[in-house]
């Protein structure tokens, strides 16, 4: 049954990303604009659990689209595993009000989102923000384009020290299980190899690769190795087992870790984050719940959050392709 809605609560959970509080903002802004009350709930479904919430007004938002992490705060919770912990959120979203809410973060928080909403008929909708873009359901998550952007900024300069001493540079880039950063950094970067959790290309094939590359002149080389790529054991093995087994090559490491998580967000990552969160507050309005919204064709998709959480999102074949042909 559709249920009126008088009062949105918004949130930040899981790992942080540039763009989320473009998000927040495009959810209270949304919120005033449909006259609807609002309040944020800081740290997550911790802080939910603690009864961490503040109202909101269209000004609370005022000078947040640009900023980067995320001025909700955003927390991991145990607590929110356990019914008692669930049972404690639901009792303050009684306590304030609250008839909907809307859950910014990567497939964890869409679990428990998915969890609460079942078990106390309590309406929410998802936006993904995240920097790895591995969610299903959407072309891109909200901090991807600003991750990949810091990445490429990086890599840029590590091609300069690496063309200066003719080094062999392995730099590793965020992504446990997704190669998309990794993929699109080391196209945009001109890598000579992209080494991603989705595709084995095997230790053996890189040695013949960067050693063709050695011969046709090349001095200096760049591979991206995303996070969770399997090649290796991590970054580190792989660069001493090329140096082993290359040693005409002065290798060097580097871990870019978390500075592509921060930084104020880049323009696609803001207005993706303000178009989400207009669509997610329309979706509560018209009784919609479990969804997650995306962007998909250019176009603001919902996708059931069970689906979001089971798929993945693939890597696009013919990215690949262009990457094998940039690295003949
Ligand atoms: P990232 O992609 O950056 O890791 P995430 O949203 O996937 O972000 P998680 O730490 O996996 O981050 O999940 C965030 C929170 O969601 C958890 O700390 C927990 O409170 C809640 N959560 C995850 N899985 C469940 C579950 N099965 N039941 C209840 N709550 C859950």
């Amino acid at each position: 049954m559709k249920k009126f809605i008088k009062k949105v609560a918004v949130m930040t959970s899981g790992g942080d990303s540039p763009g989320m509080n473009a998000a927040i903002r495009s959810v209270i802004r949304a919120a005033a604009f449909y006259n609807l009350d609002s309040v944020g709930i800081y740290r997550g479904y911790q802080g939910l659990i603690e009864g961490d919430i503040e109202h909101m007004n269209a000004r609370s938002a005022h000078h947040l689209v640009q900023k980067g992490g995320t001025a909700l705060k955003t927390a991991r919770s145990k607590e929110f595993m356990t019914v008692e912990g669930r049972k404690k959120a639901y009792d303050n979203l009684v306590k304030y009000d609250i008839d909907a809410m809307v859950v910014i973060g990567g497939d964890g928080s869409f679990t428990g989102a998915m969890v609460f909403s079942n078990e106390f008929d309590f309406p929410i909708i998802g936006i993904p923000g995240t920097i790895d873009n591995d969610i299903f359901g959407t072309d891109f998550t909200v901090g991807y384009d600003t991750a990949l952007n810091t990445a490429i900024e990086v890599i840029d300069k590590i091609r300069d020290t690496a063309s200066s001493h003719n080094r062999l540079f392995f730099v590793e880039v965020m992504g446990r299980d997704a190669g998309h950063i990794a993929l699109n950094a080391g196209i945009g970067a001109g890598a000579e190899e992209i080494l991603i959790p989705e595709e084995d290309m095997g230790i053996d094939r890189l040695l013949i690769t960067l050693e063709k590359s050695r011969r046709s002149g090349k001095t200096s080389s760049l591979v991206i190795v995303a996070e969770g790529d399997k090649t290796g054991d991590n970054v580190f093995h792989l660069a001493k087992y090329v140096e082993d087994n290359l040693p005409e090559y002065d290798v060097r490491v580097s871990v870019l870790g978390h500075m592509q998580r921060g930084g104020a967000p880049s323009c696609f990552d803001r207005v993706l984050a303000s178009r989400m969160g207009v669509h997610a507050v329309e979706l509560l309005i018209d009784g919609k719940s479990n969804v997650m919204v995306g962007l998909q064709n250019g176009k603001m998709t919902t996708t059931p959050l069970e689906n979001a959480i089971k798929e993945n999102n693939p890597i696009d074949k013919e990215i690949l392709r262009v990457s094998d042909i940039m690295s003949v």
